[in-house]
């Protein structure tokens, strides 16, 4: 079973959107709604009451929990199919139209590999269903996918016994995050600036 210090596999996705908004979620447990969370919990609801189906062969389980004991990482899978001839299929449901975006791969790789682990076999593949567009973008679980789960959870680790949190991106993704008001990523900037400049203003022009 996992241990309790386990890393969440959202937390992949998070720092991988920006490492700051990792680190007021999961070591400051700051959360705000936004139109882009609330969207995400609208979707999740079709598949966040655990249990499972059987269509055309395919076994389809809801809401699984996962984990990885080597990598110390637990969390669920929105959808995993389980195919007669053996594949293993996860699917993680986001709200927007059909795009790829490296963290939302990221968090399915890390279900691959926790599936991997809990049931001893191979899982080369699997898919984003973007819920606005009801499209699926098959993602397959490469080697520098798995690489970046490792390199992903060892630096959040590193952040969360560090007890720091990272400074801010200040960039585009700034408009679309829920904790831009706890996170005053503009306020920050300018007090570094103000720091920089206090340190150079006696500086001798070359
Ligand atoms: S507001 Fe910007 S810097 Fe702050 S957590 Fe969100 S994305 Fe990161």
């Amino acid at each position: 079973m996992p241990d309790t210090d386990a890393i969440l596999l959202s937390a992949l996705q998070h720092w991988t959107y920006c490492p700051r908004q990792c680190g007021l979620i999961h070591l400051e447990q700051a959360f705000e709604d936004n139109i882009h969370t609330a969207r995400g919990q609208a979707v999740h609801h079709l598949v966040d009451t655990p249990g499972y189906e059987v269509k055309a062969g395919v076994r389809i389980e809801r809401a699984l929990p996962l984990w990885s004991d080597r990598l110390g990482l637990i969390g669920k899978a929105d959808l995993v199919e389980l195919h007669p001839d053996g594949t293993i299929f996860p699917v993680e449901f986001k709200h927007g139209r059909k795009r790829q975006k490296i963290h939302d791969d990221i968090q399915l790789a890390a279900q691959a590999v926790c599936l991997e682990e809990m049931l001893g076999r191979p899982v080369a593949r699997g898919a984003i269903y973007h819920a606005t567009s009801h499209r699926r973008r098959e993602v397959a679980i490469t080697p520098e996918l798995r690489q970046q789960v490792e390199t992903t959870t060892q630096a959040i680790r590193s952040m969360l016994s560090g007890g720091v949190l990272p400074p801010p991106v200040t960039d585009g993704r700034c408009r679309e995050c829920s904790l831009k008001d706890i996170c005053q990523p503009e306020a920050i900037a300018a007090s570094n600036r103000l720091h920089y400049e206090r340190i150079h203003l006696f500086e001798e022009e070359s």
